[in-house]
């Protein structure tokens, strides 16, 4: 069957030419783009119910994607182990995301359709992903709804009933499908409940407070996990036929982000130190709308959603000595008339305004600060305003009420009504967090990291080249290209979960039936344990003076300034040093308190550091090897003369997946060449 690989090696070569590298084959059925998914999950190797019994699949993660594979692999009848390092599933990352979750339903009979979600990621994404699953993710997106739907997630409705809509960036249809500012929270409790269940049938053992800290191989083949118990600190050993990580995104590696603070690259990385490849880890995403940093000591940010684009309207004032007054707090932004008021998305991106996708939003932002325009003290900070939509729904709601001429402050009153219905638990938020009422005075929101397009390879059937490991959700790269559209991470995660891997494992498993149950007392998984309380006792018997914090701190500050919105050889180069710089002095002057046989965070938090400073360093050789501008990777050097991001697609239309060799040696890069049959490759415009 074509395409069809159980776990041989992903590695071929493509032509003479190319012989240099070793390229790396996605495994995509053939057949054409809009049938490739349905005939290939009709004809692909089942296992029957029987087998299914006796297989057991270890599941790492508990978020969207974890949740909803280890359920549906449960309902399946496969015995699942899930593991989390938080202490009830439900505490996964997921649970933050706001603004919803993208689908092709075209209720609002706009014009939207498969192709058209297909090829609004293709595009979103900088055509730097790789085609069929894209198309695979637009198709399955429709069941997701239905499916959460059919869980009793309370999905935002219109009045007659109908799931409401509302638009996100990069696209000119509403598809997203929201639950107030809490869709993540609901789908999250709708996957759960459904693990639960399966935990209540005996099909999924749950491990809370567990964190995998290895894998184990077991020739050539992911056959289990060590783990740590975080409460004891014992270090115990799990076996499966396969292990799947859907263990979320390396966003923290900034140290600052708009990621939950425990989110770490820990399972991704110990997966890689063992021969996965890591696929363009420099792919990260900076989004437009958070609330700004206010200090050096701050360890969080704060995401605005995107959502409140369809309303708020980003500005800043036209002249700097305006910017000045502000920022020194002798002005407000309401003493900026509308003549002195600079609405930059909408001057330089008339087509999609303030709409436009998240990372040319993040630049244009980035782009006015740095013109001196910046309105927060730090002068990284522009205007997120709505007060233009409080009039326009003040007068619409006062129409719908029959009332002719109502007053400026009746049209104010039930304008933020309808906002406070749209939005009220972000407003809250951020009145909470910044001291300031929104309704009153614009929001103040500048850039800020928060997602990870880059991830562990996968191929098609969602296996990296490890055979027998999986990965899905964000900790994979598979569906993103460059740059992430909004509302479509869930969309992922879930599709992955619940659509995806359930059938594609199939196809490994088929013939692993005749495996019986890993035997943990086997030398793999000694010398796996082993090398994990080597790593535990090298770093406590250190003894310097720092914590795993400061460390974090340090390495975040080097990541962000040189690998962050934008990015220079130069910079690159040095940042790379200073990475090398620290990890000397990580490895020389770390303290940690305590014992590794207790709950110890320090240690949890030195173990993470460690993979974030060996990620950080492959992600600036990742930006460095790549010679263009697309998506939120903005390499100085190759921008149009309006500053627009330079795509290269002739040298660069590949996917980069390095192989990791040590400290002492550069990673090796592996290409999967991108092919693109359905969509033209166009230089992005949102003009
Ligand atoms: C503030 C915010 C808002 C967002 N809003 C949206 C939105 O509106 N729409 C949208 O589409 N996307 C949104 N996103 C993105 C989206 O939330 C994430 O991409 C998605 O939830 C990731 O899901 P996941 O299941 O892959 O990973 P996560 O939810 O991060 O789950 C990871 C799981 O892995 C476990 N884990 C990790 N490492 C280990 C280990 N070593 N051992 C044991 N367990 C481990 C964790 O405990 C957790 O259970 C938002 C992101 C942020 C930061």
């Amino acid at each position: 069957m074509a395409g069809l690989r159980r776990g041989g090696d992903p590695f071929h070569k493509q032509s003479s030419v190319e012989m240099n590298h070793k390229f790396l084959n996605g495994n995509v059925p053939g057949g054409p783009l809009a049938d490739k998914w349905t005939q290939y999950r009709s004809t692909l190797p089942l296992v029957a119910p029987g087998n299914k019994l006796k297989i057991e699949i270890i599941v790492v993660g508990t978020g969207l994607a974890g949740a909803s594979a280890a359920a549906t692999l449960g309902e399946l009848g496969y015995r699942v182990k899930c593991y989390t390092f938080h202490d009830s599933a439900r505490r996964a990352h997921s649970i933050a995301a706001q603004g919803g979750i993208n689908a092709a339903k075209n209720y609002r009979n706009d014009g939207d359709s498969v192709f058209r979600l297909f090829y609004d990621t293709i595009k979103g994404g900088d055509y730097r992903s790789r085609e069929a699953n894209v198309y695979r993710l637009a198709e399955v997106s429709t069941s997701i709804i239905d499916q959460a739907v059919a869980q009793g997630v309370p999905f935002a409705r219109e009045y007659g009933g109908l799931l409401d809509n509302r638009s996100f960036g990069g696209v000119q249809v509403s598809r997203t499908f929201y639950a107030r500012g809490q869709t993540g929270q609901q789908l999250l409790l709708g996957a759960y409940q459904a693990l639960s269940r399966q935990v209540a049938l005996g099909n999924v053992e749950l491990h809370t407070r567990h964190e995998m800290v290895d894998l184990v191989l077991k020739d050539g083949k992911a056959r289990g996990i060590i783990a740590r118990n975080l409460l004891t600190g014992e270090l115990e050993r799990h076996g499966a036929h396969a292990v799947v990580l859907a263990t979320g995104g390396y966003g923290n590696v900034f140290y600052l982000s708009t990621n939950a603070m425990n989110c770490n690259v820990t399972a991704a990385w110990r997966a890689v130190a063992k021969g996965a490849l890591m696929a363009n880890p420099c792919f990260t995403q900076i989004h437009p709308t958070c609330i700004p940093q206010m200090g050096e000591y701050q360890s969080k940010l704060t995401l605005m959603s995107e959502s409140l684009r369809n309303d708020g309207r980003v500005w800043v004032p036209a002249c700097e000595g305006d910017a000045l007054a502000i920022r020194e707090g002798r002005k407000t932004a309401l003493d900026i008339g509308e003549d002195d008021r600079d609405y930059f998305l909408e001057r330089r991106y008339p087509a999609f305004g303030n709409l436009v996708p998240r990372d040319v939003a993040s630049r244009a932002a980035k782009m006015v600060c740095d013109e001196g325009k910046g309105i927060v003290p730090t002068g990284l900070g522009v205007f997120l305003d709505f007060s233009s939509a409080i009039v326009r729904y003040g007068k619409s709601r006062a129409s719908i009420l029959g009332i002719s001429q109502p007053t400026p402050a009746l049209i104010t009153e039930l304008g933020e009504k309808v906002i406070a219905e749209k939005y009220g638990n972000l407003f809250e938020m951020y009145e909470k967090i910044s001291g300031e009422d929104p309704y009153r005075f614009p929001m103040k929101i500048y850039p800020a990291v928060h997602y990870t397009m880059g991830g562990l390879w996968v191929d098609y059937n969602l296996m990296t080249n490890i055979p027998g490991l999986f990965s899905v959700g964000e900790a994979n790269f598979s569906d993103h290209g460059a740059n992430r559209l909004g509302a479509s991470a869930l969309m992922q995660g879930l599709a992955d979960g619940y659509f995806v891997l359930p059938y594609t494992i199939g196809t490994y498993l088929s013939e692993d039936i005749r495996t019986p149950n890993m035997d943990t007392t086997d030398p793999v998984f000694a010398e796996a344990e082993a090398s994990v309380k080597d790593r535990i006792d090298r770093l406590f018997a250190i003894r310097g003076n720092h914590s795993p914090e400061s460390f974090h701190r340090s390495l975040g500050k080097i990541i962000w300034e040189y690998c962050g919105m934008s990015r220079s050889e130069k910079g690159l180069k040095h940042a790379r040093e200073e990475v090398r710089a620290l990890r000397n002095a990580f490895l020389s002057d770390l303290y940690l308190p305590g014992t590794p046989s207790e709950l110890n965070p320090e240690l949890e938090k030195a173990l993470r550091v460690a993979d974030f400073i060996d990620l950080g360093e492959m992600m600036i050789v990742d930006a460095l090897d790549r010679k263009e501008s697309c998506g939120g990777h903005f390499r100085e050097e190759y921008q149009t003369s309006d500053g627009e991001a330079l795509r290269r697609d002739e040298e660069y239309a590949y996917v980069a997946a390095w192989e990791f060799r040590g400290h002492d040696q550069d990673p090796v890069l592996h290409k999967e060449m991108l092919q693109f049959d359905s969509v033209e490759l166009k230089t992005r415009s949102y003009k």
